[in-house]
Protein backbone atom coordinates (compact mmCIF):
# COMPACT_ATOMS: atom_id res chain seq x y z
CA UNK A 1 0.00 0.00 0.00
CA UNK A 2 1.29 3.59 -0.59
CA UNK A 3 1.89 6.23 2.28
CA UNK A 4 -1.68 8.16 2.28
CA UNK A 5 -1.24 11.72 -0.03
CA UNK A 6 -3.41 14.10 -1.13
CA UNK A 7 -5.82 12.46 -2.69
CA UNK A 8 -4.91 9.16 -1.27
CA UNK A 9 -4.25 6.11 -3.27
CA UNK A 10 -5.23 2.76 -1.48
CA UNK A 11 -5.39 -0.72 -2.82
CA UNK A 12 -7.92 -2.40 -1.05
CA UNK A 13 -10.88 -1.10 1.03
CA UNK A 14 -10.76 -2.70 4.57
CA UNK A 15 -9.79 1.09 6.23
CA UNK A 16 -12.47 3.21 4.40
CA UNK A 17 -15.43 3.01 6.30
CA UNK A 18 -19.13 3.99 5.08
CA UNK A 19 -21.17 5.71 7.12
CA UNK A 20 -24.31 3.45 8.20
CA UNK A 21 -26.23 6.22 9.73
CA UNK A 22 -26.43 8.03 5.87
CA UNK A 23 -27.11 4.44 4.51
CA UNK A 24 -30.22 3.69 6.51
CA UNK A 25 -31.81 7.39 6.34
CA UNK A 26 -31.78 7.54 2.62
CA UNK A 27 -32.66 3.87 2.16
CA UNK A 28 -35.69 4.95 4.49
CA UNK A 29 -36.01 8.29 2.52
CA UNK A 30 -36.98 6.45 -0.79
CA UNK A 31 -38.99 4.08 0.45
CA UNK A 32 -41.29 6.72 0.78
CA UNK A 33 -42.01 7.04 -2.38
CA UNK A 34 -44.55 4.72 -3.30
CA UNK A 35 -45.41 3.70 0.19
CA UNK A 36 -48.46 1.96 1.35
CA UNK A 37 -50.75 -0.11 3.29
CA UNK A 38 -48.87 -2.41 5.61
CA UNK A 39 -45.38 -0.79 4.69
CA UNK A 40 -45.71 -2.08 0.86
CA UNK A 41 -44.10 -0.11 -1.88
CA UNK A 42 -45.57 0.23 -5.27
CA UNK A 43 -43.30 1.43 -7.91
CA UNK A 44 -44.14 0.06 -11.10
CA UNK A 45 -41.75 0.76 -13.53
CA UNK A 46 -42.22 3.86 -15.76
CA UNK A 47 -45.11 5.00 -12.94
CA UNK A 48 -44.90 8.88 -11.33
CA UNK A 49 -43.39 7.20 -8.39
CA UNK A 50 -40.94 5.22 -10.08
CA UNK A 51 -39.80 8.28 -11.98
CA UNK A 52 -39.41 10.00 -8.69
CA UNK A 53 -37.57 7.47 -6.99
CA UNK A 54 -35.07 8.27 -9.92
CA UNK A 55 -35.41 11.94 -9.73
CA UNK A 56 -34.60 11.19 -5.92
CA UNK A 57 -31.53 8.87 -7.00
CA UNK A 58 -30.46 12.00 -9.54
CA UNK A 59 -30.47 14.39 -6.34
CA UNK A 60 -28.07 12.40 -4.70
CA UNK A 61 -25.70 12.13 -7.30
CA UNK A 62 -25.55 15.69 -8.01
CA UNK A 63 -24.76 16.71 -4.25
CA UNK A 64 -21.99 14.35 -4.46
CA UNK A 65 -20.86 15.79 -7.64
CA UNK A 66 -20.74 12.75 -9.59
CA UNK A 67 -21.19 13.00 -13.31
CA UNK A 68 -24.48 12.20 -14.38
CA UNK A 69 -25.03 10.14 -17.41
CA UNK A 70 -28.78 8.98 -18.23
CA UNK A 71 -29.37 7.16 -21.29
CA UNK A 72 -32.34 7.02 -23.57
CA UNK A 73 -34.92 4.64 -21.15
CA UNK A 74 -33.60 6.06 -17.90
CA UNK A 75 -30.76 3.87 -17.19
CA UNK A 76 -28.88 6.35 -14.59
CA UNK A 77 -24.70 6.42 -14.25
CA UNK A 78 -23.35 8.44 -11.84
CA UNK A 79 -19.60 8.81 -12.49
CA UNK A 80 -16.94 9.08 -9.52
CA UNK A 81 -13.72 9.76 -11.32
CA UNK A 82 -10.35 8.56 -11.04
CA UNK A 83 -6.60 9.32 -11.39
CA UNK A 84 -7.21 7.59 -15.32
CA UNK A 85 -10.99 9.28 -16.41
CA UNK A 86 -10.74 7.62 -19.37
CA UNK A 87 -10.13 4.07 -17.67
CA UNK A 88 -12.69 1.50 -18.08
CA UNK A 89 -15.17 1.89 -14.79
CA UNK A 90 -16.22 -0.59 -12.06
CA UNK A 91 -19.83 -0.48 -12.20
CA UNK A 92 -22.28 -1.39 -9.20
CA UNK A 93 -26.02 -0.64 -8.52
CA UNK A 94 -29.18 -2.46 -9.33
CA UNK A 95 -32.70 -1.35 -9.89
CA UNK A 96 -35.34 0.96 -7.86
CA UNK A 97 -38.34 -0.36 -9.05
CA UNK A 98 -40.78 -2.95 -7.59
CA UNK A 99 -43.64 -5.59 -8.10
CA UNK A 100 -47.13 -4.39 -6.95
CA UNK A 101 -46.93 -4.48 -2.96
CA UNK A 102 -43.30 -5.41 -2.75
CA UNK A 103 -41.04 -4.22 0.14
CA UNK A 104 -38.38 -1.58 0.51
CA UNK A 105 -35.24 -3.73 -0.24
CA UNK A 106 -35.44 -5.50 -3.22
CA UNK A 107 -33.19 -3.34 -5.83
CA UNK A 108 -33.40 -0.21 -3.47
CA UNK A 109 -30.99 -1.55 -0.99
CA UNK A 110 -28.15 -2.36 -3.93
CA UNK A 111 -28.77 1.32 -5.57
CA UNK A 112 -28.32 3.45 -2.25
CA UNK A 113 -25.54 1.23 -1.07
CA UNK A 114 -23.49 1.40 -4.11
CA UNK A 115 -24.14 5.23 -3.92
CA UNK A 116 -23.21 5.09 0.04
CA UNK A 117 -19.86 3.71 -1.06
CA UNK A 118 -19.35 6.11 -3.42
CA UNK A 119 -20.01 8.57 -1.34
CA UNK A 120 -17.77 7.25 1.19
CA UNK A 121 -14.97 6.81 -1.55
CA UNK A 122 -15.71 11.05 -2.29
CA UNK A 123 -15.94 11.88 1.01
CA UNK A 124 -13.00 10.23 2.20
CA UNK A 125 -10.72 11.45 -0.99
CA UNK A 126 -9.76 7.91 -2.14
CA UNK A 127 -8.29 7.98 -5.48
CA UNK A 128 -9.04 4.68 -7.20
CA UNK A 129 -7.27 3.38 -10.46
CA UNK A 130 -10.52 3.13 -12.35
CA UNK A 131 -13.72 5.49 -12.39
CA UNK A 132 -16.71 3.76 -10.43
CA UNK A 133 -20.38 4.18 -11.53
CA UNK A 134 -23.53 4.07 -9.27
CA UNK A 135 -26.14 2.72 -11.89
CA UNK A 136 -29.95 2.52 -11.61
CA UNK A 137 -31.27 0.18 -14.22
CA UNK A 138 -35.01 0.81 -15.26
CA UNK A 139 -37.68 -2.24 -15.27
CA UNK A 140 -35.86 -5.44 -13.81
CA UNK A 141 -39.18 -6.44 -12.39
CA UNK A 142 -41.64 -8.00 -14.59
CA UNK A 143 -44.70 -7.25 -13.21
CA UNK A 144 -45.95 -4.67 -15.58
CA UNK A 145 -45.12 -6.21 -18.72
CA UNK A 146 -43.92 -9.62 -18.21
CA UNK A 147 -40.81 -8.24 -19.47
CA UNK A 148 -38.01 -8.61 -16.67
CA UNK A 149 -34.46 -6.83 -16.71
CA UNK A 150 -35.33 -4.14 -19.23
CA UNK A 151 -33.30 -1.76 -19.00
CA UNK A 152 -30.06 -4.02 -18.26
CA UNK A 153 -30.81 -5.92 -21.50
CA UNK A 154 -31.04 -3.14 -23.11
CA UNK A 155 -27.24 -1.96 -21.92
CA UNK A 156 -26.08 -5.59 -22.37
CA UNK A 157 -27.57 -5.41 -26.28
CA UNK A 158 -29.78 -8.32 -25.63
CA UNK A 159 -32.57 -7.37 -26.34
CA UNK A 160 -33.89 -8.17 -30.41
CA UNK A 161 -36.49 -6.74 -32.40
CA UNK A 162 -39.77 -8.66 -31.86
CA UNK A 163 -39.19 -9.09 -28.10
CA UNK A 164 -41.72 -6.85 -27.14
CA UNK A 165 -44.37 -7.76 -29.13
CA UNK A 166 -46.44 -9.06 -27.04
CA UNK A 167 -45.61 -6.80 -23.70
CA UNK A 168 -48.00 -5.06 -22.59
CA UNK A 169 -49.54 -3.96 -18.75
CA UNK A 170 -52.70 -4.93 -17.17
CA UNK A 171 -54.15 -2.01 -18.77
CA UNK A 172 -53.99 -2.86 -22.66
CA UNK A 173 -50.33 -0.29 -22.59
CA UNK A 174 -48.00 -1.69 -24.68
CA UNK A 175 -44.52 -1.53 -23.58
CA UNK A 176 -43.69 -1.03 -27.31
CA UNK A 177 -45.40 2.42 -27.60
CA UNK A 178 -43.90 3.59 -24.24
CA UNK A 179 -40.12 2.75 -25.75
CA UNK A 180 -41.73 4.90 -29.20
CA UNK A 181 -42.15 8.06 -27.08
CA UNK A 182 -38.95 7.81 -25.31
CA UNK A 183 -37.49 7.34 -28.85
CA UNK A 184 -36.49 3.40 -28.71
CA UNK A 185 -37.87 1.54 -31.88
CA UNK A 186 -36.83 -1.90 -33.08
CA UNK A 187 -34.08 0.12 -35.65
CA UNK A 188 -32.22 1.42 -32.93
CA UNK A 189 -32.18 -1.18 -29.85
CA UNK A 190 -28.51 -1.93 -30.46
CA UNK A 191 -27.97 1.69 -30.22
CA UNK A 192 -28.48 1.86 -25.80
CA UNK A 193 -26.13 -1.30 -25.46
CA UNK A 194 -22.93 -0.46 -23.46
CA UNK A 195 -19.68 -0.54 -25.48
CA UNK A 196 -17.71 -3.30 -23.37
CA UNK A 197 -14.05 -1.66 -23.18
CA UNK A 198 -15.55 0.80 -20.85
CA UNK A 199 -16.44 -1.38 -18.28
CA UNK A 200 -14.14 -3.27 -15.87
CA UNK A 201 -16.90 -5.07 -13.86
CA UNK A 202 -20.08 -4.81 -12.27
CA UNK A 203 -20.63 -5.70 -8.73
CA UNK A 204 -24.49 -6.21 -7.16
CA UNK A 205 -25.65 -6.15 -3.69
CA UNK A 206 -28.91 -7.70 -3.11
CA UNK A 207 -31.00 -9.34 -0.96
CA UNK A 208 -31.07 -12.97 -1.07
CA UNK A 209 -34.94 -13.26 -1.47
CA UNK A 210 -34.63 -16.88 -0.41
CA UNK A 211 -34.17 -18.71 3.22
CA UNK A 212 -31.32 -19.93 2.78
CA UNK A 213 -28.88 -17.67 4.88
CA UNK A 214 -30.94 -17.15 7.67
CA UNK A 215 -31.33 -20.80 7.76
CA UNK A 216 -27.48 -21.53 8.29
CA UNK A 217 -26.64 -17.91 10.03
CA UNK A 218 -24.19 -16.21 7.61
CA UNK A 219 -24.39 -12.80 6.91
CA UNK A 220 -23.15 -12.65 3.34
CA UNK A 221 -23.84 -14.62 0.27
CA UNK A 222 -21.40 -14.64 -2.28
CA UNK A 223 -22.66 -15.50 -5.75
CA UNK A 224 -21.67 -18.08 -8.51
CA UNK A 225 -24.32 -18.22 -11.01
CA UNK A 226 -27.82 -16.76 -11.53
CA UNK A 227 -30.30 -19.83 -12.26
CA UNK A 228 -32.57 -18.89 -15.29
CA UNK A 229 -36.23 -20.27 -16.07
CA UNK A 230 -38.23 -21.90 -18.75
CA UNK A 231 -41.34 -20.97 -19.07
CA UNK A 232 -44.27 -22.14 -21.33
CA UNK A 233 -47.84 -22.82 -20.92
CA UNK A 234 -49.58 -25.92 -21.25
CA UNK A 235 -52.91 -25.82 -22.67
CA UNK A 236 -55.55 -28.78 -22.59
CA UNK A 237 -58.50 -28.97 -24.69
CA UNK A 238 -61.06 -31.92 -23.78
CA UNK A 239 -64.43 -31.69 -23.95
CA UNK A 240 -67.22 -29.52 -21.91
CA UNK A 241 -70.55 -31.77 -20.83
CA UNK A 242 -73.25 -31.64 -18.31
CA UNK A 243 -72.13 -32.88 -15.21
CA UNK A 244 -74.82 -34.92 -14.88
CA UNK A 245 -75.50 -36.61 -17.53
CA UNK A 246 -71.86 -37.19 -18.66
CA UNK A 247 -71.00 -41.33 -17.87
CA UNK A 248 -66.91 -41.05 -16.20
CA UNK A 249 -65.75 -43.35 -18.88
CA UNK A 250 -66.86 -40.88 -21.89
CA UNK A 251 -65.39 -37.67 -20.44
CA UNK A 252 -62.60 -35.87 -21.44
CA UNK A 253 -61.98 -33.59 -18.40
CA UNK A 254 -59.26 -30.97 -18.93
CA UNK A 255 -58.78 -30.06 -15.50
CA UNK A 256 -57.83 -33.58 -14.42
CA UNK A 257 -55.65 -33.85 -17.09
CA UNK A 258 -54.30 -30.76 -15.57
CA UNK A 259 -54.18 -31.84 -12.01
CA UNK A 260 -51.85 -34.94 -13.35
CA UNK A 261 -50.14 -32.54 -14.93
CA UNK A 262 -49.14 -30.51 -11.77
CA UNK A 263 -48.25 -33.36 -10.02
CA UNK A 264 -45.83 -34.69 -12.52
CA UNK A 265 -43.82 -31.29 -12.47
CA UNK A 266 -43.48 -31.39 -8.86
CA UNK A 267 -42.32 -34.76 -9.29
CA UNK A 268 -40.14 -34.72 -12.25
CA UNK A 269 -38.50 -31.87 -10.81
CA UNK A 270 -38.11 -32.95 -7.10
CA UNK A 271 -35.93 -35.81 -8.65
CA UNK A 272 -33.20 -32.94 -9.46
CA UNK A 273 -34.00 -30.94 -6.32
CA UNK A 274 -30.52 -32.16 -4.72
CA UNK A 275 -27.75 -29.40 -5.50
CA UNK A 276 -25.34 -31.74 -6.54
CA UNK A 277 -27.20 -33.01 -9.06
CA UNK A 278 -27.63 -29.25 -10.62
CA UNK A 279 -30.98 -28.46 -8.26
CA UNK A 280 -34.11 -27.80 -10.03
CA UNK A 281 -37.15 -26.50 -9.34
CA UNK A 282 -40.56 -26.16 -11.41
CA UNK A 283 -43.52 -24.06 -10.43
CA UNK A 284 -47.57 -24.29 -11.60
CA UNK A 285 -48.22 -20.81 -10.64
CA UNK A 286 -51.59 -19.99 -12.37
CA UNK A 287 -54.02 -22.27 -13.84
CA UNK A 288 -57.39 -20.89 -16.08
CA UNK A 289 -60.54 -22.98 -16.43
CA UNK A 290 -63.22 -23.07 -18.87
CA UNK A 291 -66.04 -23.16 -18.70
CA UNK A 292 -65.17 -22.64 -15.03
CA UNK A 293 -68.55 -24.02 -13.70
CA UNK A 294 -70.18 -26.07 -10.78
CA UNK A 295 -72.43 -28.37 -13.28
CA UNK A 296 -69.62 -28.54 -16.14
CA UNK A 297 -67.04 -30.96 -16.78
CA UNK A 298 -64.07 -29.07 -18.11
CA UNK A 299 -63.16 -28.66 -21.14
CA UNK A 300 -60.12 -26.74 -21.42
CA UNK A 301 -57.97 -25.39 -19.04
CA UNK A 302 -54.24 -23.80 -19.17
CA UNK A 303 -51.73 -23.91 -17.17
CA UNK A 304 -48.44 -21.33 -16.53
CA UNK A 305 -45.21 -23.60 -16.11
CA UNK A 306 -41.78 -22.17 -14.81
CA UNK A 307 -38.84 -24.12 -14.40
CA UNK A 308 -35.13 -23.15 -13.30
CA UNK A 309 -31.73 -24.22 -12.50
CA UNK A 310 -28.56 -22.83 -12.20
CA UNK A 311 -27.13 -25.87 -14.28
CA UNK A 312 -28.60 -25.65 -18.30
CA UNK A 313 -28.54 -29.61 -18.55
CA UNK A 314 -30.40 -30.43 -15.33
CA UNK A 315 -33.12 -27.97 -16.43
CA UNK A 316 -33.04 -29.24 -19.68
CA UNK A 317 -33.60 -32.71 -18.65
CA UNK A 318 -36.53 -31.80 -16.50
CA UNK A 319 -37.84 -30.14 -18.67
CA UNK A 320 -37.87 -32.80 -21.97
CA UNK A 321 -39.34 -35.38 -18.88
CA UNK A 322 -42.31 -32.95 -18.54
CA UNK A 323 -42.80 -32.87 -22.27
CA UNK A 324 -42.80 -36.39 -22.36
CA UNK A 325 -45.26 -36.53 -19.44
CA UNK A 326 -47.52 -34.46 -21.34
CA UNK A 327 -47.85 -35.93 -23.96
CA UNK A 328 -48.35 -39.48 -22.34
CA UNK A 329 -51.57 -37.64 -20.56
CA UNK A 330 -52.90 -36.50 -23.53
CA UNK A 331 -52.58 -40.12 -25.38
CA UNK A 332 -53.89 -41.53 -22.05
CA UNK A 333 -56.75 -39.21 -21.49
CA UNK A 334 -57.72 -38.49 -25.12
CA UNK A 335 -57.02 -34.89 -24.51
CA UNK A 336 -55.02 -32.36 -26.87
CA UNK A 337 -52.03 -30.47 -25.07
CA UNK A 338 -50.45 -27.67 -26.54
CA UNK A 339 -47.36 -26.81 -25.12
CA UNK A 340 -46.64 -22.36 -26.13
CA UNK A 341 -42.80 -21.61 -25.62
CA UNK A 342 -43.02 -18.19 -23.44
CA UNK A 343 -39.16 -17.86 -22.81
CA UNK A 344 -36.13 -19.94 -22.73
CA UNK A 345 -32.83 -18.58 -21.15
CA UNK A 346 -29.63 -20.10 -20.31
CA UNK A 347 -28.49 -20.25 -16.67
CA UNK A 348 -25.74 -17.21 -16.51
CA UNK A 349 -22.88 -18.21 -14.15
CA UNK A 350 -20.93 -14.93 -12.40
CA UNK A 351 -17.41 -14.12 -12.85
CA UNK A 352 -15.05 -16.84 -11.20
CA UNK A 353 -12.39 -13.77 -10.33
CA UNK A 354 -15.11 -11.98 -8.83
CA UNK A 355 -16.43 -14.53 -6.52
CA UNK A 356 -12.77 -15.50 -5.42
CA UNK A 357 -11.80 -11.39 -4.29
CA UNK A 358 -15.74 -11.16 -2.98
CA UNK A 359 -14.81 -14.01 -0.70
CA UNK A 360 -11.50 -12.45 0.33
CA UNK A 361 -13.00 -9.34 1.19
CA UNK A 362 -15.36 -11.63 3.58
CA UNK A 363 -12.19 -12.86 4.86
CA UNK A 364 -10.32 -9.60 5.82
CA UNK A 365 -13.28 -8.58 7.88
CA UNK A 366 -13.69 -12.08 9.46
CA UNK A 367 -17.23 -12.27 8.36
CA UNK A 368 -18.44 -15.62 7.19
CA UNK A 369 -20.06 -16.06 4.11
CA UNK A 370 -21.91 -18.44 2.09
CA UNK A 371 -21.14 -19.65 -1.70
CA UNK A 372 -24.25 -19.79 -3.42
CA UNK A 373 -26.09 -19.80 -6.68
CA UNK A 374 -29.63 -17.34 -7.22
CA UNK A 375 -32.59 -18.67 -7.53
CA UNK A 376 -34.02 -15.10 -8.79
CA UNK A 377 -33.16 -13.23 -11.73
CA UNK A 378 -31.33 -9.65 -11.15
CA UNK A 379 -29.76 -7.05 -13.44
CA UNK A 380 -26.19 -8.96 -12.94
CA UNK A 381 -27.25 -11.60 -15.19
CA UNK A 382 -27.25 -9.78 -18.55
CA UNK A 383 -24.55 -7.11 -17.34
CA UNK A 384 -22.32 -10.70 -17.65
CA UNK A 385 -23.03 -10.69 -20.74
CA UNK A 386 -20.77 -7.66 -21.45
CA UNK A 387 -18.19 -7.53 -18.21
CA UNK A 388 -16.85 -9.54 -15.69
CA UNK A 389 -20.42 -9.33 -12.94
CA UNK A 390 -20.43 -10.49 -8.89
CA UNK A 391 -22.77 -10.52 -6.53
CA UNK A 392 -23.60 -10.11 -3.05
CA UNK A 393 -26.51 -11.68 -1.00
CA UNK A 394 -27.87 -10.10 2.33
CA UNK A 395 -30.59 -12.95 4.47
CA UNK A 396 -34.02 -12.04 4.03
CA UNK A 397 -35.95 -12.62 6.88
CA UNK A 398 -38.09 -15.98 6.30
CA UNK A 399 -36.76 -15.46 2.53
CA UNK A 400 -39.43 -13.33 2.35
CA UNK A 401 -39.59 -10.75 -1.03
CA UNK A 402 -42.22 -9.09 -3.45
CA UNK A 403 -43.98 -8.46 0.04
CA UNK A 404 -44.74 -6.01 2.53
CA UNK A 405 -42.93 -8.37 4.80
CA UNK A 406 -39.79 -7.99 3.07
CA UNK A 407 -37.54 -7.48 5.66
CA UNK A 408 -33.90 -7.44 6.13
CA UNK A 409 -31.55 -6.69 9.18
CA UNK A 410 -30.08 -2.91 9.06
CA UNK A 411 -26.56 -4.85 10.15
CA UNK A 412 -26.65 -6.85 7.50
CA UNK A 413 -27.42 -3.96 5.34
CA UNK A 414 -24.75 -1.57 6.62
CA UNK A 415 -22.10 -5.32 5.83
CA UNK A 416 -23.02 -5.91 2.76
CA UNK A 417 -22.46 -1.81 1.85
CA UNK A 418 -19.49 -2.36 3.45
CA UNK A 419 -18.47 -4.91 1.59
CA UNK A 420 -19.98 -3.85 -1.66
CA UNK A 421 -17.53 -0.75 -1.20
CA UNK A 422 -14.33 -3.31 -0.39
CA UNK A 423 -15.09 -5.07 -3.31
CA UNK A 424 -15.27 -1.50 -5.45
CA UNK A 425 -11.72 -0.51 -4.77
CA UNK A 426 -10.37 -3.77 -5.23
CA UNK A 427 -11.95 -4.01 -8.95
CA UNK A 428 -10.98 -0.59 -9.08
CA UNK A 429 -7.34 -1.19 -8.28
CA UNK A 430 -6.32 -4.25 -9.57
CA UNK A 431 -6.22 -6.59 -13.09
CA UNK A 432 -9.00 -8.01 -13.67
ZN1 LIG B 1 -34.35 -7.20 -7.41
Amino acid sequence: MKSPQNPKTVLNGSHITINKRRLLRDLNAISRIGIGNHGSVTRLVFSIKELRSRQFLIHQMRQIGLQIHIDRIGNIFGKLNSANPKAPAVLAGSHLDTVVDGGKFDGTMGVIAALEAVRTLKEKKVSLQSPVEVVCFVGEESSRFGFSTLGSSLVAGEVHGGDFANATDAHGTKLEDILAGLGIYRSNLRSLRRDPTTVKGYLELHIEQGPILEAIKKPIGVVTAIAAPTRFKAVIIGQADHSGTTPMEMRKDALVAAAELIVAVEKIVRQYSRMDKGRVVGTVGAIKIEPGVINAVPGKTELSVDVRSITAAAKNRAVRLIEAKIHEIARRRKTQIDILPIRKEAPVPLDKRLVHLIKECCEARNISYEIMPSGAGHDAMQMAKITPAGMLFIPSRRGISHSPAEWSDPEDICLGAQLLLDAIVRVANEKI
